[in-house]
């Protein structure tokens, strides 16, 4: 009976909570035995209260329920390897076999140290004492690792979309269609800040649902005409802007991903447009950051189909392991679902924010998806 960890990590997403229901289910119908590992890698690390059996009845009515109810947490312990070897420890002692980490690029990264490392760790436990050869004789090889990407930032190479993105882009969409009442009434340009670190998906998907004027992207940083326009966006987009007023607009939205830029790497700050619309166009402007509230609430119809589907694959993907085989990541590619070498995906993920940062964003884009053509 193979014992299987759950755990969540890093900043919290809609529909976690529906692959930690889906994993706990498909893993007892399996035969086999889940566990959830409280608190991300601080659980792992310290044990006892935070990691529990789970039992079909103990996830019932999660599938909806936003954020994570297992907890996340970022946990500097389990960076050093003394964290490590606790977490070690804690999984022998439970007798789990297998772990199913669901998080973003750093919790995945995690995993896999864990992995690569497990042997080493497993020989100082038995070195010191602190296991015995025969309670881990099972796990003297390798340790299954396998990997969800619950993200909202949707910044995962190898995969087309994140668990939570979309339930986010919702909250985003909602939020703006709230402020653009008022917009209308009072003829109003709203600079709305939107999160995704250095992706601008949210940004731009937001913009197309929303119909904004304009998007401020970390991947492709204003203004768009170079050849008219050189490095002035402020001009390229007051020009849009009073555009789209002539033609009977009444209101204007620009979006501003939190990881935007210029074409000189500087970042681009919503209290700036708002000058911008204000002293050039004579706009009546806010600002409007929309924080946290992306993160919460319902998780959308796709994310508990996203996270439910690969749920079960993660199963699988535990059930199929064999010691020296890379981990995977389970991802989805033009609607399939994927099976990927974690840390390849991981890697590749390193190297689209070095293309930013060195403003190599054609080559940041194909990275992320190969068909991609700038
Ligand atoms: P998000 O995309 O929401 O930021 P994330 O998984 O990338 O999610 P991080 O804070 O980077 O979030 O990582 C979560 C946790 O994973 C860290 O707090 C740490 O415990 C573990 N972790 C991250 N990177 C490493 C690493 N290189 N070695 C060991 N553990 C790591």
């Amino acid at each position: 009976k193979k014992r299987i960890g759950i755990l969540t990590s890093g900043g919290d997403s809609s529909g976690m909570n529906a692959a930690v229901r889906s994993i706990t289910r498909v893993a007892l119908q399996k035969g086999c035995i889940p566990y959830a590992i409280y608190e991300g890698y601080q659980g792992l690390v310290d044990g006892g209260q935070y990691i529990k059996e789970l039992g079909w009845e103990d996830v019932r009515g999660l599938l909806s329920v936003g954020g994570t109810s297992i907890g996340t947490a970022r946990c500097s312990d389990f960076r050093q390897r003394e964290g490590r070897v606790r977490g070690a420890y804690n999984l022998i002692s439970n007798g789990i076999d297998a772990l199913v980490v669901i998080g973003g690029d750093g919790s995945l990264t995690g995993a896999d140290m864990l992995r690569a490392e497990w042997s080493g760790l497993v020989d100082e436990l038995i070195a010191t004492k602190k296991v015995t050869a025969e309670e881990c004789e099972h796990l003297r090889e390798d340790l299954t690792i396998v990997g969800l990407v619950g993200s909202i930032d949707n910044d995962m190479a190898m995969t087309d979309i994140t668990i939570g993105a979309v339930t986010s882009l919702h909250r985003i969409c909602e939020a703006v269609d709230n402020l653009t009442s008022t917009a209308l009434s009072h003829q109003r340009a709203f600079v709305i800040e939107v999160m995704g670190r250095h992706c601008g998906w949210l940004g731009l998907m937001a913009g197309i649902a929303v119909g904004a004027d304009w998007v401020f992207l970390p991947e492709r940083p204003p203004p768009l005409n170079e050849t008219k326009y050189g490095d002035d966006w402020e001009t390229e987009m007051c020009d849009i802007v009073k555009k789209y007023r002539a033609l009977g607009n009444r209101k204007t939205l620009v979006i501003v991903c939190e990881g935007a830029i210029d074409r000189n790497l500087k970042p681009i700050k919503s209290d700036y447009v708002q000058k911008v619309l204000t002293d050039r166009l004579h706009l009546d402007t806010r600002v409007t950051c929309l924080g946290h509230v992306q993160r919460g609430g319902t998780a959308c119809a796709y994310d508990r189909f996203l996270a439910t589907v690969q749920g079960v694959e993660a199963v699988e993907a535990v059930l199929r392991s064999k010691p020296g085989v890379p981990a995977p990541m389970i991802g989805n590619s033009h609607n399939k679902m994927t099976c990927t070498p974690l840390m390849e995906a991981v890697k590749l993920t390193h190297a689209v924010a070095e293309a930013i940062a060195q403003k190599d964003f054609g080559r940041a884009m194909e990275m992320r998806d190969p068909e991609f053509t700038a």
